[in-house]
């Protein structure tokens, strides 16, 4: 709920800086250990933009994968099931490059 409601804030802040009448879409990045539920999320924005400008508004989202970079050997990979092991040296000390991240990418306002 608290991410919805940050989602609804920032498009309006967003549409009122532009002049917007109305928001018709926002797309949201959001990072796969965010542990998001699409639909729930959809669900509570919905909720949230209610008898605001973004009523009714579409909302995409896009879950990035989680991305660990070794620190090691340098080896870029996809983190599957919370596994931070290398697939290339073994290595355990891995950077999280991507997967974290929550953030309002654009909107689209009439
Ligand atoms: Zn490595």
């Amino acid at each position: 709920m608290a991410i919805a409601r940050n989602i609804v804030n920032i498009a309006i802040t967003a549409a009122e800086k532009e002049g917007a009448k109305k928001i018709t879409r926002v797309n949201v990045v959001a990072g796969e250990l965010r542990g998001i539920i699409p639909a729930q999320l959809i669900f509570s924005f919905g909720l949230m933009a209610e008898n605001t400008i973004a009523s009714g508004a579409y909302l995409d989202l896009e879950i990035t994968p989680l991305i660990g970079k070794c620190k090691q050997c340098g080896e870029v990979f996809v983190v599957k099931d919370y596994c931070y092991v290398c697939p290339k040296c073994r290595g355990e000390d891995i950077q999280t490059v991507s997967g974290i991240e929550l953030r309002v990418k654009d909107i689209e306002v009439e």
